[in-house]
């Protein structure tokens, strides 16, 4: 993998935010204020904008890239623009400024995305968060890269995980965020953080599928 993949991964989550991008406002209609997909759809169109211009960066660099321009574009407000800011800059930073990757290695990118989203957010499992989506995520991708899986197996292993994970966000009352404010109401409704997050790992999983 090499920063093709990273690319691609990055025109793959704008390609489904946009697509889901009325569902996530639902869903954040439910439990929030209603914007975080249009939060999403703006941050992704500005971070494929910002990779275009971008000629011959190494994979690390790129999520560096991506992650300050989710930041920048999200100082207009939403929770998790900055989140994802910080952890797309800190997956950046595990790759330095090596051309190419490996299983183990995208695993060490995710882990370290999930370590600052949880540093940055302080939440845990179980507080209804994007955090129930992509700690499993990066756990089963840990374990199954570490079985000798190959990457494309592994991370479909991640993205299902990603997806169980979103939808045991229903019955839980949110500890974090702007859901929380709702208590016992939060229960019933799925997370629209962990819906953005479980699709940001499915196209994670295109983009590792569709290597060359
Ligand atoms: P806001 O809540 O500020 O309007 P968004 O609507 O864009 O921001 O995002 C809401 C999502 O952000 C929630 O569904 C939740 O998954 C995630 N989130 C909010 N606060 C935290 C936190 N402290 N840690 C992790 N994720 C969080
Ligand atoms: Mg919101």
């Amino acid at each position: 993998m090499d920063a093709a993949t990273i690319s691609s991964w990055m025109h793959e989550i704008a390609a489904s935010v946009r697509v889901e991008r009325d569902h996530l406002v639902q869903l954040d209609a439910a439990i929030g204020d209603g914007d975080h997909g249009t939060n999403m759809n703006r941050g992704f169109e500005a971070v494929v904008q910002a990779l275009g211009a971008d000629q011959g960066s190494p994979p690390g660099r790129l999520l560096i890239i991506a992650g300050r321009t989710l930041t920048l574009v999200s100082t207009v407000g939403g929770a998790s623009g900055p989140l994802w800011g910080s952890a797309l800059r800190s997956g950046g930073r595990v790759l330095g400024d090596q051309t190419t990757f490996d299983g183990a290695q995208l695993a060490e990118v995710l882990a370290a995305a999930l370590a600052s989203v949880k540093d940055l957010g302080t939440a845990s499992l179980g507080d209804k968060t994007m955090v129930d989506a992509l700690e499993p995520a990066v756990e089963t991708l840990k374990a199954r890269i570490a079985d000798g899986a190959p990457v494309s197996q592994a991370v479909e292993a991640a993205a299902a995980a990603a997806e169980a994970g979103m939808r045991t966000t229903i019955p839980l009352q949110a500890r974090k965020g702007r859901a929380s404010y709702l208590g016992e109401r939060s229960v019933g409704h799925q997370d629209p953080g962990a819906t953005s997050t479980a699709l940001i790992v499915r196209a994670l999983q295109r983009a590792v599928t569709s290597e060359p």
